[in-house]
């Protein structure tokens, strides 16, 4: 399919989204008092998944669903103004981000496209387990996130849509 074509269903789909849309004076802060921090893949859809809706929850999404300095000021943020007060972090099963080596994700992206990839580091993760573990405890004892904040670690299966909650 030609981008043009894809636009053109966007488009269109979103004229019929905007002619029935009932979201009009939906406060910005987060209905559920929720934020979910979870990865950009395309089998991930948080409101699907959780039965939310228009207003409910704050998303931040990046590769890995993982948490770095940028995400810790969104959290910061939003723990103080926006109403965010249980926060769950959400990676899912077979995350991209998680299954190989920096070393040959560089590799194959310079294979791919002809050109020097050792200079690019996305945070790959090494162990999915304690990556999640570790970005859960950081958060519990951030100190500028809000006092009496809950956070939470959950992994999503992507093949049975079932949540997997750290204990
Ligand atoms: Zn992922």
């Amino acid at each position: 399919m030609a981008d043009s074509d894809l636009i053109a269903r966007l488009k269109s789909k979103n004229e019929s989204y905007a002619s029935s849309f009932e979201g009009e004076g939906v406060p910005g802060k987060a209905g559920q008092a929720l934020l979910i921090l979870t990865c950009m893949d395309s089998r991930v859809i948080p409101h699907e998944i959780f039965g939310l809706d228009i207003g409910d929850v704050k998303v931040i999404r990046n590769a890995g669903g993982q948490l770095n300095p940028e995400v810790e000021n969104d959290i910061v943020l939003a723990s103080h103004l926006l109403n965010c007060h249980t926060i769950l972090v959400m990676p899912h099963t077979k995350c991209a981000m998680a299954s190989m080596p920096l070393s040959a994700v560089q590799q194959h992206l310079s294979d791919l496209a002809g050109i020097d990839f050792s200079n690019f580091k996305p945070r790959m993760i090494d162990d999915a387990e304690t990556k999640l573990q570790t970005d859960v405890y950081n958060l519990q004892n951030h100190p500028l996130i809000k006092e009496g904040i809950e956070v939470y670690g959950a992994v999503y299966d992507v093949d049975s849509g079932l949540v997997n909650w750290l204990e």
